[in-house]
């Protein structure tokens, strides 16, 4: 492929729309990669359109299909199972120690409010004419994340990290998609490992990404935790941690009200 082809066809119009055939879509991502003009031309393109989706939802909420059903059957299993629990638990101990009141717990405190995600923010940064493979299917892969396509983008993240498992980007944005369709466990994980390196461009953003994950899971003590140490590093995402922790503390402290 070469720049004419690229105007005739209306390739890059053709590709931010997903509607390349695979073949041509290869042709010209190795031709954009090479080409300052074309390259210059595709960012023109995106950024019209990412001015058109301004206004569109943060996050297309992608709820897991397979864990919806099975929580339909879990849950009232599991409700049934614990109530019967609770009365034989409750039997035997009226039993034992009768004359002491059952003590009334708290109403648990849902901190789960505070686990909304927004996908991070992706910039292309690599250097023309200097890209080995991985870093080309990273590329690719975050075209998928432009369309908000995380299930794609996921499926293209493996392939950059099977060539360069060490690789800090593919793996945060992995991470990140991952927490995006409600896989928050593996989500968790691969962010650990991009802040277990303990530096790099994506150590805030891999923390504040955690601290949602542990919000999500109902785990405020691992999430304060996360921002207490956003917090302490005075980064750019110091004052969003500490308005979270604010958010938590509230949270906390109208506990049983
Ligand atoms: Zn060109």
């Amino acid at each position: 492929m070469n720049c004419d082809d690229v105007r005739r066809d209306d390739i890059p119009e053709r590709y931010v729309a997903g509607k390349l055939p695979e073949g041509e879509r290869d042709g010209y991502e190795a031709h954009y990669f090479e080409c300052e003009t074309c390259f210059a031309g595709l960012e023109a393109i995106r950024a019209v359109q990412s001015d058109l989706r301004g206004n569109e939802s943060a996050i297309r909420a992608l709820p897991a299909p397979r864990k919806v059903i099975v929580m339909r059957f879990a849950v009232p299993l599991a409700l049934a199972a614990a109530i019967l629990l609770a009365a034989v638990l409750y039997r035997a101990q009226n039993q034992a120690v009768p004359a002491v009141p059952v003590a009334v717990s708290p109403k648990p405190v849902d901190y789960t409010l505070l686990a909304k995600l927004e996908p991070p923010a992706y910039e292309p940064a690599l250097r023309r004419g200097s890209a080995d493979k991985a870093a080309l299917r990273f590329v690719q892969a975050m075209e998928n994340y432009r369309r908000r396509d995380y299930a794609q983008t996921i499926a293209g993240l493996h392939a950059s990290l099977a060539l360069d498992s060490g690789a800090a980007a593919p793996r945060f944005f992995l991470g990140a998609c991952e927490l995006l369709t409600g896989d928050w466990d593996q989500g968790t994980r691969d962010l650990e490992m991009v802040v277990a390196s303990g530096s790099g461009p994506f150590l805030e953003e891999g923390l504040m990404l955690l601290a949602k994950a542990s919000l999500h899971r109902n785990d405020p003590a691992t999430a304060r935790r996360e921002l207490e140490q956003l917090v302490a590093s005075k980064g750019d995402l110091a004052p969003a941690a500490g308005e979270l922790l604010r958010q938590l503390d509230d949270l906390s402290s109208g506990q049983g009200k």
